[in-house]
Parts: structure tokens; sequence; C-alpha cells
């Protein structure tokens, strides 16, 4: 009894000297910056001292960014990537929606929707997508000019990426709606009606799948990956108009360490 309430007094002394040691930290940082920013987690961003390079560095939370093995993107070599014998298809369900959330992130444009995926015998719920310029994947080293993320999760948590390439060419007309309600400014939202997803998505859904990891802090792996092959169109002012408020948000290249990437056909 007397061991374990010591044991206890100590746990609770410790608890008590780190709390403090927070509060105090806290403090201190609220001399400079406001206290709400010293808990918010650091901002990162696509150049300087907040750089991916630097990424790593700007939190003990985004430590996979510099000391991860399978992080995201990656350069896709076709010839090096492994067919699959009876690759799983990619089924979509997402219609047109009500309610959604755009969100200029201070990064990206992000829009939190809802939709369906099927991928073998897993469902998927649709949880937002985003975009990239230029496109974060490079195929064969060619990166396109703006892609698109859409990010599901499955009932266990686990994320599956669906990645579509924009090349410059006709208007999109998806993004002709969204881009009729983009928030211009930082931390803006707007809600938003938009026609389904499906207009986004290339008439073949063949793609390249491989392990990585989310591809903005905190760069947590264990995300699947399905890069679609054939890329669809955006019409240069379209591409200039997403530019204007981000004219570089891709995290460079990563190494593909041990990763094999397979292909869907
Ligand atoms: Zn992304």
């Amino acid at each position: 009894m007397i061991p374990q309430a010591q044991t206890q007094t100590q746990t609770q002394t410790q608890t008590r000297s780190i709390w403090l040691r927070q509060a105090l930290n806290i403090c201190m940082a609220g001399l400079i910056i406001s206290p709400l920013a010293s808990i918010a987690k650091p901002q990162y961003g696509y150049s300087g001292n907040v750089g991916p390079e630097q990424w790593g560095k700007l939190s003990p939370e985004y430590a996979k960014c510099s000391d991860g093995s399978e992080q995201a993107p990656v350069n896709i070599v076709s010839a090096a990537s492994k067919v699959i014998a009876n690759p799983l298809r990619l089924v979509t369900a997402y219609g047109p929606t009500k309610g959604d959330t755009v969100v200029n992130t201070g990064t990206t444009i992000q829009v939190n929707t809802e939709g369906k995926l099927q991928i073998g015998s897993t469902q998927y719920k649709l949880l937002q997508y985003h975009f990239h310029t230029p496109s974060e994947e490079a195929i064969n080293g060619v990166h396109y000019a703006m892609n698109v993320h859409l990010v599901h999760q499955d009932a266990a948590g686990k994320l599956a990426v669906i990645g579509v390439n924009f090349t410059e060419g006709s208007p999109n007309s998806f993004i002709s709606e969204l881009w009729k309600q983009l928030p211009s400014s930082k931390g803006q939202n707007t809600i938003s009606s938009l026609p389904s997803l499906e207009k986004v998505l290339p008439s073949k859904l063949d793609y390249y799948s491989f392990k990585g990891s989310l591809t903005t802090p905190p760069c947590s792996e264990g995300v699947s990956f399905y890069i679609l092959k054939q890329p669809v169109t955006i019409s240069p002012a379209q591409l200039a108009a997403f530019r204007k408020l981000y004219p570089m948000n891709a995290r460079p290249l990563q190494p593909l360490n041990e990763r094999v990437i397979q292909s869907s056909n």
C-alpha cells in the first residue's frame, strides 16, 4: 500500500510539474505571440523558414516529415512499376452536394464534402479534396500543371487518396463551378452546392498505387495512393485563377526507398 501511495504521489507531482512547465512555456510564448497561436499547430508553407525542408523541425508532431521512410509524393517510373494480376477496381459514388465547405486553408483550397468509394471489399467515405500546383506526383519525371487529391477514410481510420492530374487544355466544367466560389483570402470559407465529382474523373480509372504519407505536416504514413493514369484538362485561365492564390504548393518528390509502385494494367 505504502509504496503504491508513494508512486501515486510521485506521479501526481511529476504530472503537476509537467503541467506547470507547459503552462509556463505557454505564458512565456504569450509574451511574444498570442497564447492561442502558441497552442495552435505551427503553420507550414512552401518556401523559406517554413518550407518543406524545415517541416520536420517545426514541431515534434511533424517529425515524420524528416525521418519517415514511406513519404509522398514520389516520382512514378512506369517501366519500374509492377503490373498487378487482379487489380482492385475503384468504384466511386460521388453525387451532387449541398453544404460543402470550401476552405482557403492558407496553403491550398480544400473542399470538405461527402461521397463514397469502394476498393475491393473495403468501403471508404470521402472526407475532402484539395489542389496542388504543379502536380505533386510526377510520372516518369514529369509533373502535370495541377492535381487534386481526393481523401477517403475507411471504418478503421485508414486513408486512401485518389490523385487526378490536370493538363492544360479545354476548360474543366467541374472546376468552372468550383472556382466561382473560391474564397480569396486565407482562413475564409464558403458554403457551396457543387456538381458530382464524377465530372472531374477521367473516363478510365486505371492507376498506379503505392503506400505513402500525407504530403503536408504531420506527414503521417500508411496512406494508400491511387494515382490515375489518364489526366483531365483545365484551361490556362482556370489554372491561372488558382495560381493567383497559390503559385506553388507542391511538396518536393520523396525517396521511394524499398517501395515498388504497382500498376493496375
Ligand atoms: Zn494533397
